[in-house]
């Protein structure tokens, strides 16, 4: 999958085919953001991001995030941040269909968007 291997941060994971990344959470509801003990992860622009500098590796971003969308690597979490340091998204540049678009700043995939609701519903009817 093109943008998986392209992404500098190495933050896209394929799933059945499906390109799985940070769905950029709204911050107020954000299950990483919120639950960070070191409030290492904040809101810029629209991106989820972690300052590195505060992040302690505890892992528990990583154990909420529903789509698992964090790793922890080398004692500090990672994921996507769109890209904010840099001068274009290689994800989006590299797709051969177009299937990632700049929107709104925001990150989309339709394929991952239905994937992501299904599994939301899903994880939803094994917590009833
Ligand atoms: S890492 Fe997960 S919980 Fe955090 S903003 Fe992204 S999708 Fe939402
Ligand atoms: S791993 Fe880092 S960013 Fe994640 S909850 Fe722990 S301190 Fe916060």
């Amino acid at each position: 999958m093109k943008c998986e291997r392209n992404c500098p941060k190495n933050a896209i994971h394929a799933d059945n085919g499906i390109p799985l990344f940070c769905m950029h959470c709204n911050p107020d509801k954000a299950p990483c953001l919120n639950i960070c003990p070191e409030g290492a992860i904040e809101e810029l622009g629209g991106a989820i991001v972690v300052n590195e500098e505060d992040c302690i590796g505890c892992g528990m971003c990583r154990d909420v995030c529903p789509i698992g969308a964090i790793e922890i690597v080398r004692g500090t979490a990672n994921k996507c941040d769109l890209c904010i340091n840099e001068e274009s998204q290689q994800c989006i540049d590299s797709c051969p269909t177009e299937a990632l678009v700049d929107d709104h700043s925001k990150l989309v995939s339709n394929k991952q968007s239905k994937f992501i609701k299904e599994l939301l519903k899903l994880k939803a009817s094994n917590e009833d």
